[in-house]
């Protein structure tokens, strides 16, 4: 595979686009070997197929604020590949949202898909609307315009997009509503519904919980286990919240919780009542972790810093992609950190990794290990096809399996030599295998 001249045509035709070619790239360099073994992949312009989108939808989502002014949004969807099932991914609405950003995560969400072992293919959408601040009218009349021109492209055999950052029940609830309206349907075509009409238990934990059964998995290999562990996490939003919960359940400390504007730090640990303190807060829409500190004097409040200068056993990053640089990296090696697991999508800089893994930390990509969430939503959608609801123990148990699995597949696919488990390498290539193949029966299209 001639790795350079495949990220030159790409940066050709899409310039500047960073997040989405530090994704492909990052793939790609761990995926050399096997498409090297494998010519037929090569014969078949595979990897040249893979990493263009099926199709990018992109479109004006207009909509009137409280005080009658009229705004002008930009929504999208990208529909990545959809060879071992219906387009999947989340709807992500931040003032950040552009199309590189949403290509890199549709991208990156096929191999994650892949691995989950559900018929799942890759995509990812969302719009540059910034949903903070925003009363709920405003909020709903957002979504109702979002979903008039999304729904064309969407359906239950189609495409089936679910939360992201700025996109957690109520949003889903108000596009849902829309769809519902202008189909005249009532099916699975959004997933992390809510409980009465057809979401599922435990999704709205599913990805943060998913993340610490994986983090669990990758301790057990050194013979160690979540009790008594200090860890730090980034974020405090739907990923980190489930996580804290059970890295709690299993007798760790969280430390610290982060906002853009920096982190907390709370030595007692996050749990119980400040957890729940939290979610009040996150539900009514304000911000979290300045409000946090002047809750509970014992924490305090460190402005425009990240959290992985504290120290810690295990950093779970569950906040956004980038937050954790080679700076914070080499912080964490210095302070004896033993795993870095990351709930969100590409939170850590490709030196970043670099350092964590050249220091033989335990360190799991988020396509691996931030699975969980749409692997829930796979059984969200496998329990509205069958129009039965699960007991949140059976869903709970399901998606604890698929982790294991998912674990296991990494460590397959990705042990080197000299026995360090590479998780980028082992989740890339055994997510990859899956696809490759399944488009190699499929034909060029
Ligand atoms: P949320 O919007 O619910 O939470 C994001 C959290 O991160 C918020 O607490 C937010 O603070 C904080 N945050 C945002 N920007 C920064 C920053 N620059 N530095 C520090 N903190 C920041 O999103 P999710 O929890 O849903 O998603 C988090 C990550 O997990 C994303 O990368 C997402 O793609 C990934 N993910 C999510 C899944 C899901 O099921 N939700 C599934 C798989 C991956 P504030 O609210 O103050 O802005």
């Amino acid at each position: 595979m001639d790795l350079e001249r495949i990220m030159n045509d790409l940066e050709k035709k899409h310039p500047g686009e960073m997040e989405y070619l530090q994704a492909v790239r990052e793939v790609l360099e761990s995926l050399e070997d096997v498409v090297n073994q494998n010519p037929q992949f090569e014969a078949a312009g595979i990897i040249d197929r893979l990493i263009e989108p099926d199709r990018v939808l992109s479109f004006k989502v207009p909509w009137l604020d409280d005080n009658g002014n009229v705004h002008v949004n930009l929504g999208y969807r990208v529909q990545f590949n959809n060879a071992i099932g219906p387009y999947k991914g989340g709807l992500r609405f931040h003032p950040s949202v552009n199309l590189s950003i949403l290509k890199f995560l549709g991208f990156e969400q096929i191999f994650k898909n892949s691995l989950t072992t559900l018929p799942m293919g890759g995509g990812k959408g969302g719009s540059d609307f910034d949903p903070k601040g925003k009363s709920d009218k405003e909020i709903m009349r957002f979504c109702q315009s979002f979903m008039l021109e999304l729904w064309k492209i969407i359906g239950p055999e189609t495409d089936v997009p679910a939360g992201d950052i700025g996109v957690g029940g109520r949003e889903i609830g108000y596009m849902y509503g829309m769809y519902k309206k202008l189909t005249r349907e009532h099916t699975g075509v959004l997933t992390g519904k809510g409980l009465n009409w057809g979401g599922s238990l435990i999704r709205p934990e599913a990805t943060g919980y998913g993340t610490v059964y994986f983090a669990k998995e990758m301790l057990a290999t050194k013979g160690e286990t979540f009790e008594g562990k200090t860890v730090c996490i980034s974020g405090f939003g739907n990923v980190a919240w489930g996580a804290a919960q059970k890295v709690t359940e299993f007798g760790g400390k969280v430390v610290t919780i982060s906002g853009p504007d920096g982190y907390v730090y709370d030595a007692d640990g996050i749990s119980g009542e400040k957890i729940e303190y939290m979610l009040e807060l996150r539900a009514s829409n304000q911000d979290i972790v300045q409000p946090y500190a002047e809750e509970f004097p014992e924490a305090k409040f460190v402005a425009g810093k990240h959290p992985w200068e504290m120290k810690c056993d295990v950093a779970l990053p569950c906040a956004t992609q980038n937050e954790l640089n080679e700076e914070d990296a080499n912080a964490l090696v210095a302070n004896g950190c033993m795993c870095v697991a990351e709930g969100a999508n590409m939170p850590s800089t490709p030196g970043a990794v670099e350092i964590l893994q050249a220091n033989k930390i335990l360190f799991g990509p988020g396509k691996a290990v931030n699975a969980g969430g749409v692997a829930t939503s796979g059984l969200e959608m496998s329990q509205n096809a069958m129009k039965l609801n699960w007991r949140s123990g059976e869903v709970d148990e399901k998606l604890h399996h698929i982790m294991q699995s998912i674990h296991a597949t990494c460590v397959k696919n990705g042990t080197e030599e000299d026995g360090y488990v590479n998780y980028v390498k082992g989740a890339n290539i055994a997510g990859f295998l899956k696809v490759a193949n399944s488009m190699l029966d499929q034909g060029i299209l």
